[in-house]
């Protein structure tokens, strides 16, 4: 198992925010059960709240299956965390 969650460039600190929390359930990508799991908006076909863990939506895999995607587009901006997102970075 992974020991920490991947780090978004432009959201240093995803679990203070509530954006990533500490679970036990199961990626519904990668099937794994990592330790934690994304609890922010996603907008997308099929329900995925709360259902993804962060690597997946770092690596963009979970983009690439569910054609999903993270924030709202409407609020997205350049330099803020919704823009980091949105143009995933790789863990370090
Ligand atoms: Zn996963």
């Amino acid at each position: 198992m992974d020991l920490d969650p991947p780090v978004f460039r432009y959201h240093p600190n995803p679990i203070a925010s509530g954006s990533i929390v500490a679970s036990g359930a199961q990626c519904v990508r990668c099937e794994q059960r990592r330790g934690f799991i994304y609890a922010g908006p996603s907008y997308c076909e099929v329900e995925l709240d709360v259902a993804l863990c962060p690597w997946c939506i770092a690596d963009g895999s979970a983009h690439e299956k569910f054609d999903a995607s993270f924030v709202d587009e409407a609020l997205a901006r350049p330099r803020s965390w919704a823009y980091g997102v949105r143009f995933l970075l790789p863990p370090l």
